[in-house]
């Protein structure tokens, strides 16, 4: 059995096909570290966090084993948290099939099927209760947490192949196909997720009913079916709006990314999944045009996603506020998902680049160096409030990162009939099967920390191939030794090297990565007249911590700045630090002053040394001022 991220193998419109999670073994120190942590700390303490909150005593209290429902979990959602867990553990038991995480894994299935109704129906919020079945599809997340129990039992499938937890979800499945699409009753999830759970069943059982039920919700989204139910929530949709669900138009006339940022970009990673199926023409050109105004008007220079703090939302074009900005790890990792799925279906590097930015950048600050702790909102400024959290209430974020983070191997290669794809960079070892040959791939680098690349190309038998590699858009030049000749590469594409490879063929690929100085659109007016750092995939920001004797908040760069690079092995897991000269701005003009009349200088003419860390890395240490956006005197 094979463990995917999502499997195309077989899907007609996925240019690209995947190379499952156990055939790359990492051996880098940026990734792998992470990967022990997430198995010995993050997934352990995970599971003690679903036990203490009792969302596996709902199941234990469906299925009859507790008499009195659990009060500490409150959420209708909750049950997700569990199946999000046991999918970030499925990926985990692909790369490491002895590791101690079995015994639970089996200990929370074996909770959960017993607490499915006899018709299939599995959702403890409603157990027992057919009345309410299907009457609050806008906020109770029934269909939500279907899909999420679907993707989390395809995992458990493929890696351990554990069969009991994909039959209790192949069955609420059938219902669910039964339910909406068969009798046609109306309705669509007020939080989109299980499209894409469906699809993978598809792909998983080659049953195309549940393909059809996918296109089904989609189809029938956009036709304003989500309202509220009674006089209760009223007030909420109210205040909401069709457009919080992206109801308020079809899919296929969207233009622009709105709503609910989680719900949006999970509504087009099923979409994309449709069309990876389906090959529909007017669902991709939709998706090309909210990717394109959500990159280029809606997104964090991060790839976070959702600039509102009210109702979790994205804003208008533009309105990315830093210190307020909501960017949710989910929605991170949503765009992580969304334009893996792009990449899949047409091998451009546009979106392997922003997934790049978004893994490196806006979902990884959403876990803490150690594992234990996490971010559910990610600001781009801060003045030491905001600190990780081992759980929450509404607890999402932290499954879902452990999820993505334990599933990355997945993500590094990819097949086409031309050949073999490197999406990612990190020391590590991949098996391929590729046509009827294995072929080894090995990549020995220090990235994120530089742009160095060693490939080497290892098949078990003699082979003609194309080796794509993708050259990220952030590198302002780019070369190749490839076959003892050296050669210019353009930044942003997949440079294709062909031969007739055998054992110990190398490429070294150089990737210039200067510290560079950002700029964001002048319409977001809160970075007007700023500067972000940037170098390589990672963005900077500064912090309190390392910049004792002044506030961060008083800095100001000059457009002139220099950067020097230093690796400090003993910080923050080992980081590579920037380190620069600036000019800070005046505080003593501000006392007790919001306002003033105009003056010169707003700066004292004295230059300082101030460090930047890598974003990810912030809210580690002792709590105090971070930014991300720098002023900049201009001239
Ligand atoms: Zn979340």
């Amino acid at each position: 059995m094979k463990t995917y991220v999502i499997n195309t193998s077989n899907s007609p419109y996925s240019l690209l096909k995947p190379v499952p999670i156990e055939n790359v073994k990492l051996m880098d120190n940026f990734w792998l570290p992470r990967i022990e942590k997430l198995k010995n700390n993050t997934l352990p303490m995970q599971y003690c966090f679903l036990e203490k909150t009792d969302r596996i005593n709902r199941f234990r209290w469906a299925s009859g084993k507790l008499s009195v429902k659990p009060e500490k979990s409150i959420y209708p959602f909750d049950d997700s948290d569990v199946y999000k867990w046991l999918e970030a553990c499925a990926f985990m038991l692909a790369q490491d099939p002895k590791c101690g995480l079995k015994n639970f894994v089996n200990e929370v299935v074996s909770e959960i099927i017993p607490a499915q109704e006899d018709d299939g129906y599995l959702f403890t919020e409603y157990h027992n209760q057919r009345s309410r079945r299907w009457t609050n599809l806008t906020f109770d997340h029934e269909l939500y947490c279907a899909g999420h129990l679907i993707q989390a039992a395809i995992a458990l499938h493929r890696s351990i192949e554990n069969t009991s937890l994909l039959n209790t979800a192949i069955k609420f499945a059938n219902l669910i196909s039964e339910t909406f699409n068969s009798k046609n009753i109306r309705g669509v999830p007020g939080h989109p997720e299980i499209e894409m759970a469906l699809i993978e069943l598809y792909r998983e059982t080659d049953n195309k009913r549940y393909l059809e039920t996918a296109l089904f919700f989609l189809n029938e989204r956009g036709k304003g079916l989500l309202k509220p139910v009674g006089n209760s929530m009223f007030y909420l949709y109210d205040l909401l709006g069709a457009e919080y669900f992206i109801d308020h138009k079809p899919f296929r006339e969207l233009d622009e990314m709105v709503g609910h940022a989680v719900r949006s970009l999970y509504l087009n990673c099923g979409a994309t999944d449709i069309y990876l199926e389906t090959g529909e023409e007017t669902i991709f050109k939709t998706l090309i045009k909210l990717w394109k105004n959500f990159v280029n008007c809606k997104m964090y220079i991060t790839g976070g996603a959702g600039s509102r703090y009210i109702s979790e939302a994205f804003g208008e074009n533009y309105e990315l506020p830093n210190e307020r900005a909501y960017a949710e790890t989910c929605a991170a990792i949503a765009n992580i998902m969304w334009n893996w799925r792009m990449f899949l279906a047409t091998g451009n590097a546009k979106f392997t680049d922003i997934m790049e930015l978004a893994l490196y950048n806006a979902a990884l600050a959403g876990i803490s160096l150690d594992g234990t702790k996490y971010f559910y909102t990610n600001p781009l400024a801060d003045r030491g409030k905001v600190r990780r959290q081992p759980w929450f209430k509404v607890s999402c974020c932290p499954p879902n990162i452990a999820r993505l983070i334990a599933s990355l191997p997945g993500y590094f290669y990819s097949i086409s009939s031309e050949g073999i794809w490197i999406n990612l960079f990190a020391s590590s070892k991949a098996r391929i099967n590729y046509r009827a040959n294995i072929i080894e791939v090995v990549q020995r680098t220090n990235y994120p920390w530089d742009g160095v690349i060693e490939i080497t190309v290892n098949p078990l038998e003699i082979m003609d191939f194309a080796l794509f590699i993708r050259i990220p858009g952030w590198a302002d030049r780019a070369y190749a030794d490839f076959n003892k000749k050296k050669i210019k590469l353009k930044p942003g594409t997949y440079a294709k090297f062909m031969k007739k490879w055998s054992v110990g063929d190398k490429i070294m690929l150089y990737l210039e990565m200067p510290a560079k100085l950002m700029i964001a659109n002048p319409h977001v007016m809160n970075n007007f007249q700023r500067v972000a750092i940037k170098r390589g995939p990672l963005i900077y920001c500064i912090e309190q911590e390392d910049n004792p004797t002044i506030d961060v908040w008083n800095i100001m760069l000059r457009k002139s700045s220099k950067f020097f690079v230093e690796y400090r092995r003993d910080l923050l897991g080992g980081v590579m630090i920037l380190k620069s000269r600036a000019l800070i701005i005046n505080g003593d003009i501000w006392k007790e002053k919001l306002y003033q009349t105009y003056q010169k200088p707003l700066f004292i003419n004295k230059e300082v040394e101030v460090i930047a860390i890598p974003y990810y890395t912030w809210a580690n240490r002792a709590p105090g001022p971070m930014t991300v956006w720098i002023p900049i005197l201009s001239g």
